[in-house]
């Protein structure tokens, strides 16, 4: 986007969200609101995604059937909750590209990433190593070495980490080839967080899974920050597994559940090692209490428990908003929003501003991560209290992300003039 006077003003920005067709999208959200009442500049959709308004409704509507129907609830009122996880399957499956037989929303995401290497990572003589970025999200790193060490592997010789070069911060896509091609028969499992919570660089999953079927390697992929949020076209990409959290982009509410794609082509692999309970015994014997466990040929068979549905309806309330506003339009949206953010923030000065992540789109999703030369953390607490949340990370960065389901461009802009006056710059014509 080419840096014009007049795209760095809130007429602009104004103009913009009256042409933005998923406007209306705003309204259906609760915005944080500072002491005074005036709504927060929110644009940390990417920790916690804001309540949707209708959510309440949502789990009020299953408190009253719990309240009126007691266990016949599992049969009874309109959306009996014995199958009520399917539910959201359909929409669920939609956003990341998934067959609705290959994704399920069940567990919590770490819990889903183990029961995931626990069918992925099978080590086997030589082949006993995992790749994961350098600067993987540390509950990823702790979920894949703790599997290393249970199966009386040692992380120091069986994980191999990707680093990005001397005085980079983005991982080169050619040299994740490389190290694939180098170690490949080493490697059982390759397992990326697909899209950088730090950088924010959104690797090519397609690609990354062809290097490593190519070599024998199971491939997996954390989309905890790609869910709701880029493209994932899971089940075109090829890759075996996935896994991510529904409160981040997906405004499913604070820890709420994860959910997993698992790729069909393994769905009735008689032989594949799982860990199993009755929810993913065949639906007609479920009840049957038998001892023979006959898996549903679908990645239900990995599901253990019974649904919590209280967790389950926020994102159930969330999910047909991503259905009716339709991915591809806010990824179209989404594109447009962080780009004008990266635009502001190059206004700025690239010497006193570096935005480290990707600047291709098609490398990122909604987040910019900044570093701010000769600041620290009390930039950021100037900006919180200035009535901007964003977030911020160790050592040094701050990450920005605008949601295209309910930020607007003036958001945008008032971060921008917000972070202006923070360095201790003029503000641009800045109302409020
Ligand atoms: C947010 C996030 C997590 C958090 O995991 P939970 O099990 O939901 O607490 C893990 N990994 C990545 C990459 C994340 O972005």
């Amino acid at each position: 986007m080419e840096v014009t006077e007049n795209q760095i003003s809130l007429s602009f920005a104004q103009r913009k969200d009256q042409e933005d067709p998923l406007r209306k999208y705003r309204s259906q959200f609760h915005f944080p609101t500072q002491e005074d009442g005036t709504p927060f500049v929110y644009l940390c959709g990417n920790s916690l995604g804001l309540q949707p308004k209708a959510t309440k409704d949502f789990v009020n509507r299953e408190l009253e059937n719990w309240k009126s129907l007691g266990i016949e609830g599992y049969f009874e009122g309109k959306n009996p909750w014995l199958r009520y996880h399917e539910y959201l399957t359909d929409a669920m499956a939609k956003v990341v590209g998934g067959k609705p037989e290959e994704v399920v929303v069940m567990n919590t995401l770490t819990v889903n990433l183990h029961l995931m290497m626990v069918s992925f990572f099978r080590p086997k003589g030589k082949r006993c190593k995992i790749l994961i970025e350098a600067d993987a999200f540390p509950s990823d790193r702790y979920a894949v070495e703790s599997q290393l060490r249970f199966h009386k592997l040692d992380p120091k010789e069986c994980l191999i980490t990707l680093k990005a070069r001397a005085g980079e911060l983005l991982l080169r896509p050619e040299d994740i080839k490389k190290v694939i091609n180098e170690h490949g028969d080493e490697i059982s499992l390759i397992m990326l967080g697909n899209t950088n919570y730090y950088t924010g660089q959104f690797y090519n999953i397609k690609e990354i899974t062809k290097w490593g079927h190519e070599k024998g390697c199971f491939v997996g992929f954390d989309c905890a920050h790609g869910a709701g949020n880029v493209p994932l076209e899971l089940h075109d990409s090829g890759c075996d597994f996935a896994v991510w959290c529904n409160y981040k982009y997906l405004n499913s509410g604070p820890g709420g559940m994860g959910s997993a794609f698992v790729h069909e082509r393994h769905h009735k692999d008689p032989t594949i090692p799982r860990f199993e309970g009755w929810w993913g015994q065949n639906k007609e014997r479920r009840f049957l209490m038998e001892d023979q466990f006959d898996p549903i040929p679908t990645i239900e068979a990995w599901q253990l428990s019974c649904t919590p549905i209280m967790a389950m309806a926020p994102i159930w309330s969330s999910l047909q908003l991503f259905d009716e506003a339709g991915f591809s339009n806010l990824r179209k949206k989404s594109i447009s929003l962080t780009a004008y953010l990266e635009t502001l923030i190059k206004s700025l000065g690239d010497d006193l501003v570096e935005i480290i992540t990707p600047s291709d789109p098609e490398q990122r999703g909604a987040q910019l991560s900044i570093r701010v030369k000769n600041e620290n953390k009390s930039l950021f607490d100037k900006i919180t209290e200035a009535g901007v949340i964003v977030d911020w990370r160790e050592p040094d960065v701050i990450r920005v992300a605008p949601a295209p389901m309910y930020n607007s461009y003036e958001d945008v802009f008032r971060f921008y003039g917000i972070l202006k006056r923070a360095l201790g710059m003029k503000g641009d014509q800045f109302a409020g």
